[in-house]
């Protein structure tokens, strides 16, 4: 029998504190210019995992609304006392689909990611890997996601 490992993650000033129960379903690295503004950085590392496998072991996240590229908004879950962004609900995904910032795991290095997105507007210094998936915009996730990943997705959102 195996155990799946758990992944812990924080807040900066410690006060949040969350476990994911298993490895995310997918791991993105977006470079669109909103991820940009929202990090102050290159690209945002978001790690997808079902909202059901993230939990608040520590404190409490405070959910704000804020627009997001799509149109359909996100709800940010942020830590109530520094207002640090742990992770996001995105208008697709509603709130069964939690986008965990992977910095704020204490084991960053765990999920690089599984394939670049908005490369559009991605920063020209950067550079991706040889070989890295990478798209434009956005992907189907049927074309690209792994058969067990899309397992997991299907779950949540059971074919009508
Ligand atoms: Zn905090
Ligand atoms: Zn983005």
């Amino acid at each position: 029998m195996t155990t799946e490992a758990y992944f812990d993650g924080g807040c900066t000033c410690r006060f949040v504190r969350y476990r994911l129960a298993s490895k995310p379903m997918f791991v993105h690295c977006c470079h669109c210019r909103w991820c940009q503004r929202e990090t102050g950085s290159a690209f945002a590392l978001n790690a997808l995992i079902e909202s059901d496998r993230v939990e608040v072991t520590h404190g409490a996240v405070e959910l704000v609304d804020t627009p997001s590229q799509s149109g359909k908004g996100q709800v940010i879950a942020r830590c109530p006392a520094c207002r640090l962004a742990l992770w996001s609900h995105y208008g697709g995904g509603g709130r069964q689909v939690s986008f965990i910032r992977v910095g704020t795991l204490d084991d960053p290095d765990a999920f690089p990611p599984d394939i670049h997105i908005f490369t559009c507007s991605k920063q020209p210094w950067v550079v991706l890997p040889e070989g890295a998936l990478a798209v434009h915009e956005y992907y189907k996730s049927s074309e690209v996601w792994p058969a067990a990943s899309l397992e997991r997705r299907r779950a949540l959102f059971p074919p009508n």
